[in-house]
């Protein structure tokens, strides 16, 4: 089992296979972006709250280059031998597909998030434009 966990969270969570094909998702979608690294994208996972050790990314990598998906080149950085990854055509249309499907699937899980936030935001334009209104009618 992977073993991502929310940064912030005191034990590890077991529901890691929750979470790892939205990790192997954002892996592609940053590939699919620019070039990206292993310690790179460790760096960006960690910024979006998953802690990931090499141990569990790499094997994520080789697995999303194993399915074609990803495209692996050496590259000389600063001296150093560094792996670089990018996504392959296919997996820029498996990515294209694979939005569309989180697309339908995740927006349910905010459709009453969005729609709270809306009707906040429309209250506080209707008082700011009811105050701009009271101003004017003053003077
Ligand atoms: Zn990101």
């Amino acid at each position: 089992m992977d073993r991502i966990r929310l940064v912030n969270s005191t034990r590890q969570l077991d529901s890691g296979q929750l979470y790892s094909g939205m990790i192997r998702l954002h892996v592609l979608h940053h590939a699919a972006k620019e070039e990206i690294f292993g310690l790179g994208i460790i760096e960006e996972l960690a910024r979006h709250g998953y802690k990931l050790s090499p141990g569990t990314l790499y094997p994520i990598l080789h697995g999303l280059e194993h399915e074609g998906l990803l495209r692996c080149y050496e590259r000389c950085l600063a001296g150093k031998i560094r792996r670089m990854y990018r996504a392959t055509a296919v997996g820029q249309r498996v990515l294209m597909a694979a939005k569309e499907k989180v697309r339908e699937l995740f927006g349910e899980l905010f459709e009453d998030e969005t729609r709270t936030h809306l009707a906040g935001t429309r209250r506080r334009v209707a008082k700011v434009q009811a105050r701009k209104l009271a101003i004017a009618k003053r003077c």
